[in-house]
């Protein structure tokens, strides 16, 4: 109850109008809490262009802010392992979507992120089994809090733990941001998001990180959803949308498969985003264009993109599982499994807590994909070096990586997801 109180008190001191229209449109939402993290984002937003309306060299300033560079957000204070987070506040961002916003515990602030990245989240099943996921983190950079959002699964092992059983004030398992799907430092073209139900939670953070870089910046989000009723985020992005300057270039293009009754007042296309629709929506192929959402969709939309003459090396999709290659992949890129393996070797891979024992032949294999034909119990994420949660002991042999994995790898580690024996293997799994 306090805080809007607060907002509109440092509203009509500082007399900002949006600032204000904000509030009270906050205040007319039912969903008051709900919104919480949203507004206090769009609040930084609106300072942001505060600044800007009253001085142009600040304008300068806040438009040339540069980019966190991949690096020096990585190495900053990225911590090891696990650490317990607390569990500030959950939040419904539709039906079977919810937002958990965890907070440090330690006293210590959580690093910055580049948005598009991801956390892994741990918690103990009922017989006390570790279980654990990637999630992408759904809220800005600069916040000093780190959300994410979670889909229930039907029959999903981590996301019906997260919605059955956590609450306010009960304690998690996370490990630092990483991941490499984000935008690229070329900060004055066009940044084009595309995104499908839950595919939506990069975006967002890949959203708000831009726009505290520069607010003239060219953001296009195409969000493809089945109908209104089903759309995380949808109404904080349309209000974020409407609220935001003319000058500031962010558009929002809603697709619905099956269109309800209930979206009335609001623009939208009907059917699925094609790639050929997409670009006469945009009226041209220029800048980075990032997808998330099945993998389905992103595999249509991005050779459809290159067909339509978008540049290869500007498409990128993060896949939420599955193993995925073709136009832009992000995970594990075709051509880098060319490259790295010498044809017409054969190895032992040994799994010695399952004791199962298969020969690796195949040019595309990777140690996870035979333990996963053998059945052997091993988690997995990302599948493509970022995540971790595949790591494994090597007991005996040596491995090459198909790319430079992101996660901290332990002498004596090997991530399976992205490794080809280079001599017969022992792994303990
Ligand atoms: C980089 C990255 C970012 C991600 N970001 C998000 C995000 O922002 N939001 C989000 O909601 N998800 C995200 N995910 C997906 C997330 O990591 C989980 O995969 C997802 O929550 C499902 O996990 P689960 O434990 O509930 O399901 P799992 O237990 O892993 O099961 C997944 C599916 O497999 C089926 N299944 C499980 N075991 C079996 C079996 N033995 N036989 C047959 N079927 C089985 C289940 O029924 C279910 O349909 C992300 C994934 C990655 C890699």
């Amino acid at each position: 109850m306090l805080l809007p109180v607060l907002i509109t008190v440092v509203a009509s001191i500082v007399g900002h109008r949006l600032f204000a229209e904000i509030v009270t449109r906050h205040e007319e939402s039912c969903w008051r809490k709900k919104t919480r993290e949203y507004y206090s984002a769009v609040a930084r937003q609106s300072a942001v262009v505060r600044a800007s309306q009253q001085s142009s060299s600040r304008i300068t300033q806040t438009v040339q802010n540069k980019p966190a560079d991949l690096e020096s957000v990585q190495n900053s204070d990225r911590w090891k392992g696990w650490r317990r987070v607390g569990v500030k506040s959950i939040v419904d961002e539709s039906p079977d979507c919810r937002s958990f916003v965890f907070a440090p515990l330690d006293g210590k602030q959580f690093p910055r992120f580049l948005g598009g990245q991801s956390i892994l989240v741990q918690l103990s099943d009922p017989s006390g089994k570790p279980v654990s996921r990637c999630y992408s983190l759904s809220s800005g950079p600069d916040e000093p809090h780190y959300r994410i959002t979670v889909k229930r699964v039907p029959g999903g092992k981590l996301s019906n733990l997260l919605h059955d059983t956590i609450r306010v004030g009960d304690e998690v398992e996370i490990q630092s941001p990483r991941g490499r799907f984000h935008y690229s430092a070329d900060l004055s073209a066009p940044l084009n998001l595309i995104a499908a139900g839950i595919g939506i939670t990069p975006m967002v953070s890949m959203l708000f990180q831009s726009l505290s870089e520069r607010l003239d910046r060219e953001v296009n989000l195409f969000y493809q959803l089945r109908d209104a009723s089903n759309a995380p985020f949808l109404a904080p992005l349309r209000r974020l949308a409407d609220s935001l300057p003319e000058t500031c270039r962010f558009r929002l293009h809603v697709w619905y498969s099956r269109p309800s009754a209930e979206d009335v007042g609001y623009d939208f296309e009907t059917g699925r985003i094609t790639a050929e629709k997409l670009l006469e929506q945009l009226g041209h192929e220029d800048g980075e264009f990032l997808l998330c959402g099945p993998n389905e969709f992103m595999t249509e939309l991005a050779s459809g993109l290159v067909v339509h003459g978008v540049n290869e090396s500007k498409v990128k999709f993060e896949s939420f599982g599955g193993k995925l290659t073709g136009p832009g992949a992000i995970a594990v890129p075709a051509s880098d499994i060319t490259q790295s393996t010498t044809t017409g070797q054969s190895f032992q891979v040994q799994f010695s807590g399952s004791e199962k024992t298969a020969t690796w032949v195949s040019e595309t294999q990777t140690l996870l994909d035979i333990a996963e034909q053998l059945e052997i119990p091993v988690t997995s994420g990302c599948r493509a070096g970022d995540c971790g949660a595949c790591i494994q002991k090597l007991n005996r042999g040596s491995v090459r990586y198909l790319c430079e994995p992101e996660c901290e790898v332990e002498p004596g580690d090997c991530v399976l997801c992205i490794a080809h024996p280079t001599s017969d293997v022992e792994i303990d799994a």
